[in-house]
């Protein structure tokens, strides 16, 4: 922590889940007393191995839907399934998770001084005409599609945020985080990079769905940690952010350069439906008020989460990637 610098408590819920995971190192990093908060539904406690090390961590075994008992001056609200495997397991349980959850978050905080920083999403924007995607860009969702439950959750989270802070004057904060990858991702996460990188070290083919020619823009872990825990720096923030990196790769120049660095085919898959066939994050907006940069290119991030999903595969027994 810097000199000067001050310590607050701080609630993160999805404390256990990989991003969730990292921001609590961070937030323990710069001197803070942090609650973490999870259900351990997709999250695990081995992600939290480093932050149990620490006096200044507590963990409660809970739901972000129950009333939250936690007096923090800031709340990272992380707690949602955001793999669309794990979010399209439980639909029901993933909608309320945002919706319900946030109401929580929010009587939590309001009537006192406390920021609300909301992880919302690029899905927001759903299937987008628009690209790159700005912040302005209301999005183009199917409402009761197989992804609807987690954009459409989040985007009501977001709505009952911006009307919290008009109606009560809520600190709310909202950070809409694209693709992301990096160490600690659930080996059956079934996103596409761990996905790519756990199959090629298993020496099963990669599954590319569709024929490929889709694009995402991918973001390492701690350059979006940076851009988060920036949020709270500022004196207000209106308006959502979006948090990413702009460099963008169609899925089969990813899948060759995983090829390159650990060898392996590829084997297409239809395409999951309202799969989204451009994404890449207009990050001006970041770069202005946080001055957020992303700095680790996909090369070093993929070598960083290679290392850690080939020392976590070496002490399992043999598990499969999600097809
Ligand atoms: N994808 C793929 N193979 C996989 C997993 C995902 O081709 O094993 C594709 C998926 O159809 C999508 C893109 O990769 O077009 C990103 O998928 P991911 O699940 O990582 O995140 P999304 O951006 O779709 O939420």
């Amino acid at each position: 922590m810097g000199l000067g610098a001050a310590r607050r408590t701080v609630l993160v819920t999805g404390a256990a889940g990989f991003l969730g995971s990292h921001l609590v190192d961070r937030l323990l990093a710069e001197g803070n007393e942090v609650i973490g908060l999870d259900n351990l539904v997709t999250g695990t406690l081995e992600n939290l191995a480093d932050a149990m090390k620490s006096p200044r961590f507590h963990f409660e075994l809970g739901d972000v839907r129950e009333t939250i008992g936690v007096y923090a001056e800031q709340i990272f609200n992380f707690a949602c399934p955001a793999s669309p495997v794990h979010y399209q397991a439980d639909p029901y349980f993933t909608l309320t998770t945002s919706v319900t959850g946030i109401q929580r978050v929010i009587e939590a905080a309001r009537g006192r001084k406390c920021i609300i920083v909301q992880a919302s999403t690029s899905e927001v924007y759903g299937d987008p005409l628009v690209h790159p995607q700005p912040e302005s860009y209301w999005g183009h969702v199917n409402p009761i599609g197989e992804r609807a439950c987690y954009d459409e959750g989040k985007r009501c989270a977001e709505t009952l945020l911006f009307d919290a802070r008009r109606r009560w004057g809520v600190d709310a904060r909202v950070v809409r985080i694209f693709n992301t990858y990096g160490p600690r991702m659930a080996l059956d996460d079934g996103r596409v990079v761990s996905n790519f990188v756990v199959q090629a070290l298993e020496k099963t083919p990669l599954t590319i769905y569709g024929d490929g020619s889709q694009t995402r823009s991918f973001c390492f872990a701690s350059d979006l940690v940076d851009g988060i825990v920036s949020m709270t720096r500022l004196a207000s923030v209106d308006g959502p952010v979006n948090l990413g990196n702009p460099n963008e790769f169609t899925i089969k120049q990813l899948a060759e350069l995983v090829s390159e660095l650990l060898g392996g085919e590829v084997v297409y898959k239809p395409l999951p439906s309202d799969d989204p066939k451009q994404r890449k994050p207009d990050i001006t907006r970041a770069r202005q008020l946080l001055g957020f940069e992303p700095k680790v290119s996909l090369r070093e991030g993929l070598d960083a989460l290679i290392r850690d999903i080939r020392g976590r595969l070496d002490q399992r027994p043999r598990r499969a990637a999600a097809p």
